[in-house]
């Protein structure tokens, strides 16, 4: 069982930050056809200013709670987008969801994924099937927690959360975009895939390299 102490955190941090910079340009391609065209921007600025903030922690005097705490307050200052405040809850519930411990188990970090999931759902309201990066994040939450409670260690059930993401990520270039700035072009969004979907794939990815590789 391995065990993710505040350390493995900073670091994951650096791996998604890593991750999204080399995502940048094909995210704002994607978003370039249905929305704006700042996705990988976005998502670049924020997972930098996390990544930034949590190694200023001093880690051997820090919780996962206060790190993931100082993530989110740092994604949303950095990022002016619709997914500012949705990753900023999703850390926000990832760090409620860990409160009083120092080191997390198998159970505890899916825990952690799974609010982070139920955060950007709670903050967005958008519903599966509204071509959104929910489409990608809660098949991956529900995926990784099956395959957990079926007996898989944490890296089974985060690469099941990775093949769930990139599936529900691929969904959506079959539905119309009815929240966010995508919703405007009702169903000239059909046949393209949501960008929010596709970078929810690229953290998933991210979050299993850092915590299980
Ligand atoms: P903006 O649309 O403000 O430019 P971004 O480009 O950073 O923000 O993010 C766009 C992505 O945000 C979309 O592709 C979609 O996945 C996601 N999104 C937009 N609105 C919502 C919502 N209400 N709930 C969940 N995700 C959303
Ligand atoms: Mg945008």
């Amino acid at each position: 069982m391995t065990t993710i102490d505040t350390a493995r955190l900073v670091a994951m941090f650096a791996v998604i930050a890593t991750a999204m910079s080399a995502d940048r340009d094909r995210l704002c391609a994607l978003d370039g056809v249905i929305g704006d065209a700042d996705h990988g921007i976005a998502m670049e600025l924020g997972f930098s200013a996390a990544r930034d903030a949590v190694a200023a922690l001093d880690a051997g005097a820090t919780d996962p709670t206060t790190l993931l705490n100082t993530a989110a307050k740092s994604f949303l200052n950095a990022v002016g987008a619709s997914s500012g405040p949705l990753y900023a809850t999703a850390l926000m519930r990832a760090a409620a969801a860990v409160k009083g411990k120092t080191a997390l188990d198998d159970a505890d970090v899916i825990a952690l994924f799974q609010a982070m999931a139920k955060g950007i759902q709670d903050r967005g309201k958008a519903e599966p099937g509204e071509k959104t990066m929910i489409d990608a994040w809660v098949p991956a939450a529900q995926a990784a927690g099956d395959v957990l409670a079926s007996g898989k260690d944490l890296a089974g059930s985060l690469e099941a959360a990775v093949q769930a993401a990139k599936a529900g990520a691929e969904a959506t270039k079959a539905m119309v975009a009815t929240k966010g700035r995508a919703s405007r072009l009702g169903e000239r969004s059909l046949g393209h895939m949501d960008p929010g979907a596709a970078s929810a794939v690229t953290v998933i990815e991210a979050m299993r390299v850092a915590l299980t590789d």
